[in-house]
């Protein structure tokens, strides 16, 4: 049975108020998690609350950033490097497409960030639009994650994200995880996942709402 991965994004929300409340509820929702490895990913404001939430509830959840760094500790004014984010997380999120898009990151810096992500012992989540996206050589965990899909309630159909994480793999020796991502919910999840190639989910939107989130992880 394939280890699946869960991840949340949660890109430019969530407040502490908000985080105790998701907790809460996601605490009190029934949620199955067998062979299935759950990453919250927050805003860095978060990053060390909800640690410290999560152990104090004892939810078997990781916490996992939305970026990071290209440069290593020093004068990088408003960057958070691996250093520190090891102190929190042991998954990071390169490359989404709202990065390259708002912040025009591009195949060099999203190396470094792998590089020095790598060097931090965090393990990059890489983000592809298609399977012609560059991958750095050491990645080993690819969200595949089409545009058109992203926010839009237009999810990719299971038979093409199949195809596209076939060839991802084909091209990247190195990947061994290839998880989709694009307006997953709690009564799509289970066509992706059924699919053999697709070992996990990247999801947005439907992460904000706990309830949804616990169902996603459960029909996963
Ligand atoms: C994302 O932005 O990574 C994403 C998958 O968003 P959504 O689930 O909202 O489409």
């Amino acid at each position: 049975m394939k280890r699946l991965f869960i991840v949340a994004n949660w890109k430019s929300n969530v407040t502490i108020q908000e985080v105790n409340s998701w907790l809460l509820q996601l605490k009190n929702s029934k949620w199955n998690i067998e062979n299935k490895t759950i990453i919250v990913c927050p805003p860095f404001t978060l990053l060390s609350l909800l640690k410290q939430r999560l152990n104090e509830h004892k939810l078997p959840i990781e916490v996992g950033a939305q970026d990071i760094s290209p440069f290593p500790k020093g004068a990088y004014t408003g960057e958070i490097a691996a250093d520190q984010l090891a102190e929190y997380v042991s998954y990071v999120i390169i490359g989404h497409s709202e990065r390259r898009k708002y912040f025009r990151e591009a195949d060099q810096m999203l190396s470094n960030k792998v590089d020095m992500a790598l060097q931090g012992k965090i393990t990059p989540i890489f983000c592809v639009q298609d399977a012609t996206t560059v991958v750095p050589r050491d990645v080993s965990i690819v969200a595949y994650e089409p545009v058109f899909a992203i926010g839009t309630g237009n999810p990719d159909t299971p038979e093409s994200a199949e195809k596209v994480s076939m060839r991802i793999r084909e091209e990247n020796k190195n990947v061994r995880k290839v998880l989709y991502g694009g307006s997953v919910t709690d009564k799509n999840v289970n066509s992706f996942i059924s699919r053999s190639s697709i070992d996990g989910v990247l999801v947005g939107s439907a992460s904000l709402d706990p309830v949804t989130f616990s169902h996603i992880i459960t029909n996963a």
